[in-house]
């Protein structure tokens, strides 16, 4: 009967019998906003497969152009030309601001980053690079060195990454330098890896609830500008929003500042636009356009091709010139059917009205998850932008200490249980995190709200 009411979605969560499944989902089928189970379940999807599904499961638009697409062209690699991949980039370059519109396509976000280092390390000559707390850029060899979040690191004792498990936020290289000797809790500021290649830059009270109140952040910046950043750098890594992070945003002309410390140091601005791409942000198409700055390079993935496989990163004439005295090269990179895909998900954007729906319906959610945080102790912050939400879960707002990830979990399997899917994420795994495939309506908003506000009170009951 619940399960019916669930297809349906005309159930109200906080009436009817829930009965607990608790067992892993295995998804057969999307369509749009929706996915069904092996089971015949049907879950409203707001997670989007991290942000990824930009338009809808299985969009019959982009559906048809990947089938024309197969049908026609596979592969041949970029030693052979094909109109669909200079179709895209052209599409793709005239959504970016002068100068930047010199397309590469790679495969994934952390290929993306990867080769943006590597761009900027040969148009610069430096090699430092910063990266800011909480932040997520990959999960490849050297994109794991520019995220900084300690889960996704491994304690290996030579290659790419820390040298030393003890000291989570600043990594070095395998090229030398001072051995770090701090402790966890210490930060860039007193750490000794002055030498370090990659460094991630700290909140001075070392807050994650209500960061973006943090106006330090900036001072913070300059002081570690001041003492410890080497005066030449590569580039600066920043997520207009931080996703994985748990949807942290920074504070009013942050990026602006950043961007101009790091220009006076000889490095580039490199936007992660892997998540926050493509409308998701709701008031503009890029996230950096929100803070009114322009990056020499744009790194994006997920959204961009709806699930498939896909990245770019799009730069300036000026370096792509400096990168072009090495040969680049990669196999998949601006595969025929991922063009196809990818300009079709550019098309179906702007026809559907996906951005506007971020907006209209990623306000709609923070206004009404905010009654949800006035209603729980537990709700601690709600923040984000169109539909890139984040809901940060805490023991009680007076400690501001973060929900354990258990009890987070809990809360997580239920509002499953009810139809809904929803990720998680944080430094401490605190934050419900909210970004739906751009096209639900208000109809399923409410849904959720009604569903998290049942799991919630199932919660405190
Ligand atoms: N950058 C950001 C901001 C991301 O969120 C992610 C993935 N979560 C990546 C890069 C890496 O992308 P991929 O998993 O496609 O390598």
């Amino acid at each position: 009967e619940r399960m019916l009411d669930i297809r349906q979605n005309n159930c109200n969560p906080m009436t009817m019998k829930v009965t607990y499944y608790k067992k892993p989902v295995h998804i057969h089928q999307g369509y749009m906003q929706w996915l069904w189970d092996t089971d015949g379940r049907r879950y409203l999807d707001l997670f989007a497969g991290v942000a990824t599904v930009s338009v809808g499961h299985c969009h019959p638009k982009v559906t048809a152009a990947a089938e024309k697409q197969l049908r026609r062209l596979w592969h041949t690699t970029s030693i052979y030309m094909y109109p669909t991949v200079h179709e895209y980039t052209d599409k793709l370059a005239a959504l970016l601001p002068d100068p930047l519109k010199v397309v590469y396509l790679v495969n994934s976000g952390s290929e993306a980053n990867d080769l943006a280092m590597l761009m900027a390390r040969v148009h610069t000559g430096n090699f430092d690079i910063i990266t800011l707390r909480g932040s997520y850029h990959g999960g490849s060899p050297l994109a794991t060195g520019l995220t900084s979040n300690s889960a996704y690191k491994f304690p290996v004792a030579s290659g790419f990454g820390c040298h030393n498990t003890m000291c989570p936020d600043v990594f070095r290289g395998p090229w030398g330098g001072r051995h770090c000797r701090d402790s966890p809790v210490q930060t860039v500021r007193n750490c000794s890896c002055s030498q370090g290649t990659i460094m991630h830059v700290l909140c001075f009270c070392n807050c994650y609830y209500h960061c973006q109140a943090n106006e330090m952040y900036i001072d913070q910046l300059k002081e570690m500008f001041a003492t410890t950043v080497p005066n030449r750098i590569a580039a600066f890594f920043g997520e207009p929003i931080q996703g994985v992070g748990g949807a942290v945003q920074y504070p009013k002309n942050f990026l602006k500042e950043t961007y101009k410390l790091v220009r006076e140091r000889g490095g580039l601005c490199i936007a992660d636009e892997v998540q926050t791409g493509f409308g998701r942000t709701g008031s503009h198409f890029w996230g950096f356009q929100g803070h009114g700055v322009l990056p020499d390079m744009v790194t994006m993935a997920k959204g961009i091709a709806n699930g498939f496989p896909m990245a770019a990163v799009v730069t300036t004439q000026e370096i792509a010139r400096s990168f072009a005295k090495g040969v680049h090269f990669n196999t998949f990179g601006g595969n025929p059917v991922a063009c196809a895909i990818a300009s079709s998900v550019l098309d179906t954007i702007k026809e559907d009205g996906s951005q506007h729906i971020s907006a209209n319906i990623g306000t709609y959610l923070l206004h009404e998850l905010a009654k949800l945080r006035e209603k729980y102790e537990i709700v601690g912050d709600v923040r984000g932008k169109g539909l890139m939400i984040g809901v940060e879960m805490v023991k009680n707002k007076a400690s501001q200490e973060p929900l354990p990830p258990q009890d987070l979990g809990e809360i997580f399997e239920d509002t499953k249980d009810m139809g809904v899917l929803i990720g998680k994420g944080g430094l401490y795994g605190q934050t419900f995190r909210i970004k739906p495939p751009m096209c639900i309506t208000k109809a399923d908003a409410d849904f959720f709200l009604a569903v998290f506000n049942r799991a919630l009170q199932n919660y405190m009951e």
